[in-house]
């Protein structure tokens, strides 16, 4: 090692006494004007030097080697026995490449943070919420939505039973979440249906007239299913209050419950569900249809139906890529 140039403190006086300072034989030699050290690395200690100023070498006695020597220093931490914290430390503050890298790891975590952990935590609370507050949050939004854009069904009552009637048999026949079906008319929504939290799946007027084939409801109302199962309305609720927000709620706050109430309507018509909560609806959709002994066909046919139907604010049109969503339904075999 080629000696480095520095000053020595001795701990007692603010003097600096300049040395020539260098590595032999595993040990430190610090020499200067009436100064001979002869220091084992392993007394060392090695604060690397931050930004302009020195790096500090500390003495065994409270002395310190003070040099602004980097090479020398970087070369004197890799002498040091072990992987002190020291060592570590000066690698990592004195390259550039790795405070770049600690950059972009910051960055990266931060927006796996927001793509992948606000999610994930409201799965985890979609999951752990009591029954009792989904339940509230469900009534809450449909109180809003009856109030703003929900109008009682026109469809004749025969009609409604007879639908009512037909899913509940399906569902005697096959497991299916808890629900409870409302027809409701609604201009706003257009052919339109919904799950909200707690299992209150709502089918529109519109969309009833829209199909050809009763087996078609009952392809979209198995489709809303799969969002009850999986909590969807509730996970996407949860999700846009954030990840502290969250916590908060599955804590037990009741006021926040409210907002999350009131916020769900215009998330399900603005934003939608996203396209993996499509898939696992769609996914329930078809497992459904099959042991229900019902065309899934019937599915990709109101669907590409609903796609021509010129609707600003509708949920299953503005699913998005119906075609590719109905490619499954259309090449599934019948039972
Ligand atoms: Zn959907």
């Amino acid at each position: 090692m080629t000696p480095f140039a520095g000053d020595l403190f001795d701990g007692l006086t603010s003097r600096a006494h300049p040395v020539v300072a260098r590595l032999e034989a595993g040990r430190l030699r610090v020499d200067g004007e009436e100064i001979a050290l002869d220091v084992p690395l392993d007394q060392i200690e090695l604060a690397p030097p931050v930004g302009a100023a020195r790096g500090l070498i500390r003495l065994p006695g409270g002395q310190e080697l003070h040099s602004g020597d980097a090479a020398a220093l970087a070369e004197l931490a890799h002498a040091l026995p072990g992987h002190s914290p020291e060592r570590w430390a000066y690698r990592l503050e004195g390259r550039l490449l790795y405070a770049i890298a600690a950059l972009i790891v910051s960055i990266i975590v931060v927006f796996a943070g927001l793509r992948w952990g606000v999610p994930a935590a409201a799965q985890v609370a979609a999951h752990t919420l009591p029954p009792v507050l989904e339940t509230r949050i469900g009534s809450e939004s449909l109180a809003l939505m009856e109030k703003f854009s929900l109008e009682p069904s026109k469809l004749p009552a025969a009609r409604q039973q007879a639908l009512t009637r037909q899913l509940a048999e399906h569902c005697r026949r096959q497991a299916c979440p808890p629900y409870r079906l409302l027809f409701r008319n609604s201009p706003m929504f257009g052919p339109n249906a919904m799950a909200l939290p707690g299992g209150t799946v709502i089918v529109t007027d519109a969309l009833v007239k829209l199909s050809r084939h009763d087996e078609e409801v009952l392809a979209v109302m198995a489709h809303e299913l799969g969002h009850v199962r999986h909590r969807h309305s509730l996970r996407l609720a949860l999700q846009s209050i954030g990840a502290g927000a969250i916590l908060v709620a599955i804590t037990g706050d009741i006021g926040s419950i409210t907002d999350i109430a009131a916020g769900l309507p215009s998330l399900l018509l603005q934003s939608g569900y996203s396209r993996d909560m499509e898939r696992e609806a769609d996914a329930y959709a078809l497992g459904w249809l099959q042991t229900a002994c019902i065309p899934p066909s019937r599915f990709a046919d109101i669907l590409g139906r609903l796609d021509r139907t010129p609707s600003d604010t509708g949920l299953l049109d503005s699913h998005p890529g119906s075609r590719e969503r109905a490619q499954p339904f259309r090449v599934a075999p019948d039972c």
